[in-house]
């Protein structure tokens, strides 16, 4: 199911996955990507966290979905914590940032775009296919998302420090194909990588090893920063890891 967009070459700098064509984890990048259309088709948009790099390109994005006009719109639902929620509220979608669309919404009586404040561990239903937010540990709330449909099931674990309730649900899946699991820092950072609480090869491999039948799942690495990306490719390559490539931005990914 999940496919990276937006970046160019293997930057990844801002983060969002396309899940199918309508829904998208994190809007870091979609919002600023070139093909109108794959924007437009996004209805559902699930929030990992308020950090930048997740939720940069979401004035944009909702700008363009309010461009379009009509009162035929299919709106746009923003799904996150009630902390996130409140955040990207109150630090971005304020009118000095961006403009308040949620007020511009209730004033003018249109349906454009929704809030939806998920619970931790609580499955949402949408277009078919089961997302439930599972806490990790990062410096802000943050949740990683398990999607499922009656086949196959991936989880997107990033930003996160050394955690364990994502990986004890993980072993209450059935048919976890794929993690998503961030891996920002190289090794000589692990100091700060502790401070900003993301993983560093060595703990991507810890927390990997938490997860049921690592050696059975396809481990996708994502977040590298780009001034040590290459640096952290090696150091991933060296562990000689079963089954884990580092994802790579536009490329469809099967679950
Ligand atoms: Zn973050
Ligand atoms: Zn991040």
């Amino acid at each position: 199911m999940p496919s990276t967009i937006g970046g160019v070459g293997p930057a990844q700098l801002l983060s969002s996955y396309l899940i199918d064509q309508h829904i998208c984890i994190d809007a870091g990048s979609i919002g600023f990507h070139a093909d109108l259309s794959q924007q437009l088709a996004i209805q559902h948009l699930f929030i990992t966290h308020s950090h930048s790099d997740h939720v940069a390109s979401l004035p944009t994005f909702l700008d363009a979905h309010f461009g379009v006009g009509g009162d035929s719109d299919v709106p746009v639902t923003i799904y996150g914590t009630e902390t996130t929620i409140a955040s990207l509220r109150q630090d971005m979608l304020n009118d000095r940032h961006w403009p308040d669309f949620i007020r511009i919404c209730e004033e003018s009586g249109r349906d454009l775009v929704r809030l939806h404040v998920i619970e931790e561990g609580v499955a949402v239903q949408v277009e078919g296919i089961t997302i439930t937010a599972i806490p990790v540990d990062h410096i802000v709330e943050t949740v990683a998302y398990i999607i499922e449909d009656d086949q196959c099931a991936c989880a997107i674990v990033t930003d996160t420090a050394p955690t364990d309730q994502i990986w004890n649900r993980c072993h209450q899946v059935k048919g976890l194909t794929t993690v998503v699991l961030e891996c920002a820092f190289p090794e000589r950072l692990q100091w700060l990588a502790d401070a900003s609480k993301h993983l560093t090869p060595s703990t991507f491999k810890a927390d990997r090893a938490k997860a049921p039948d690592p050696d059975q799942l396809r481990f996708l690495a994502v977040h590298l920063k780009l001034n040590q990306y290459n640096e952290i490719v090696e150091e991933l390559a060296a562990l000689s890891l079963p089954g884990v490539e580092v994802m790579e931005s536009g490329i469809d990914y099967q679950v």
